[in-house]
């Protein structure tokens, strides 16, 4: 009997431990992880430098208060800002509440209501960002929603350049929607938006909850893309499984941000902030980066040829190591399977399988994932 909300409909797994691209289940079965937490533990789980920060952490400070100044926080702004176009930095505890920020921040600054965002986005469970995501079964049984949200068809660049107007406050946009079925934006249309947007002083918010920390093989997806935010969204990835958001703005947002307009009790903590100063100086570097993106070339790669004669696959898609298997069916009997066979993938949606692996796997551990896919989807 479990006390617990039956708010998830969860695995028959309870992981006793894991340790990089490995985890361990109570009786001792071991899984290759292509799940990562969802997108969260990008270094692999129990990675020995963010395992050291926060250790060292807790033997210093835990919890002080935004009373206070908060060194670390200025040190993981600094990595955040360098490596995107904004140039500030607001800390919270998950994605949802960065998207929360980045709505009310949109709105404050402009004096605007209206935010445009798209179907089949996820922005989040809180009832400002379950507004901002164009699906009805996030949003079922939760009326009324907030006011002012208007969807829009994704990749279409049309119906976005007629709904960007002086009345909107923000376009708020994944560039790969994870979890309505890792579906890639395409580089037209989202440099469309992004110019409309320009156009009309509309604030181009970017979520980067899933697609971000390196992730497609750039510190940020966007940044695959001749674009600039006014705003971008992390979460996920940014403490590689310590709780953490963060919501990065341009310089001309400042003011609207200023003393008591926005915060957060645990927002920005300093084991938080360890574990994030970590976590970025491991990702964002060059080389890293760019081991992440020939990583995902081959194991995109490896699927199209490996699957091509599959009779249920539709296509492969994605960017570095973020990847959707759409196919042509409910994928939930295959996901089983395969978490069976000792691979742990999840579904997007009914019919796309999703592969995020850690970012540090190695070629070997792509051919095992690719060989247990290709028994699974080629029969
Ligand atoms: C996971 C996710 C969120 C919500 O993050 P939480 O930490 O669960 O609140 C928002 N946007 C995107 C794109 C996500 O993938």
């Amino acid at each position: 009997m479990s006390s617990l909300f039956p708010t998830y409909a969860r695995w028959d797994i309870a992981v006793e431990e894991a340790h990089g691209t490995t985890v361990i289940d109570r009786n001792g079965k071991e899984y290759l992880d292509f799940v990562s937490g969802i997108a969260v533990c990008n270094l692999g789980h129990c990675h020995p430098k963010v395992v050291g920060a926060v250790q060292e952490q807790l033997n210093k400070v835990w919890h002080v208060s935004n009373l206070f100044h908060i060194p670390l926080q200025e040190e993981v702004a600094q990595l955040l800002v360098e490596n995107s176009s904004g140039d500030y930095v607001f800390f919270c505890n998950s994605g949802a509440e960065a998207n929360e920020a980045a709505i009310k921040l949109a709105r404050k600054y402009t004096g605007k209501k209206k935010i445009l965002s798209f179907k089949q986005s996820f922005h989040g469970r809180t009832m400002a960002t379950l507004s901002a995501t164009g699906q009805e079964k996030v949003q079922l049984g939760f009326a009324p929603l907030l006011e002012g949200f208007e969807y829009l068809p994704y990749n279409d660049a049309a119906s976005a350049m007629e709904a960007i107007n002086e009345d909107v406050a923000a376009v708020m946009i994944e560039v790969i929607q994870g979890e309505g079925g890792v579906n890639p934006g395409e580089q037209e249309f989202i440099e469309a938006v992004a110019k409309s947007c320009n156009e009309h002083n509309v604030l181009l918010i970017i979520d980067e909850i899933q697609t971000g920390i390196g992730r497609t093989g750039k510190p940020f997806a966007y940044q695959h893309y001749s674009i600039s935010p006014d705003i971008v969204t992390v979460a996920k990835g940014l403490g590689n499984g310590f709780p953490v958001g963060a919501l990065i703005g341009k310089e001309k947002l400042k003011e609207a941000f200023g003393p008591g307009s926005h915060g957060s009790t645990f927002g920005g903590n300093p084991l938080a902030m360890a574990a994030a100063k970590a976590t970025l100086t491991e990702i964002f570097n060059e080389q890293f980066l760019q081991d992440v993106e020939e990583k995902g070339i081959y194991l995109m790669n490896q699927l199209k040829e490996k699957l091509s004669k599959s009779n249920i696959v539709e296509n492969v898609r994605g960017k570095g190591l973020m990847i959707g298997i759409a196919c042509k069916e409910e994928v939930a009997n295959q996901v089983t399977q395969l978490r069976q066979e000792g691979l742990l993938v999840l579904n997007a949606g009914p019919n796309v399988i999703r592969l995020l692996p850690a970012l540090i796997i190695s070629k070997e551990e792509i051919d095992q994932a690719v060989s247990l896919l290709e028994k699974e989807l080629v029969k």
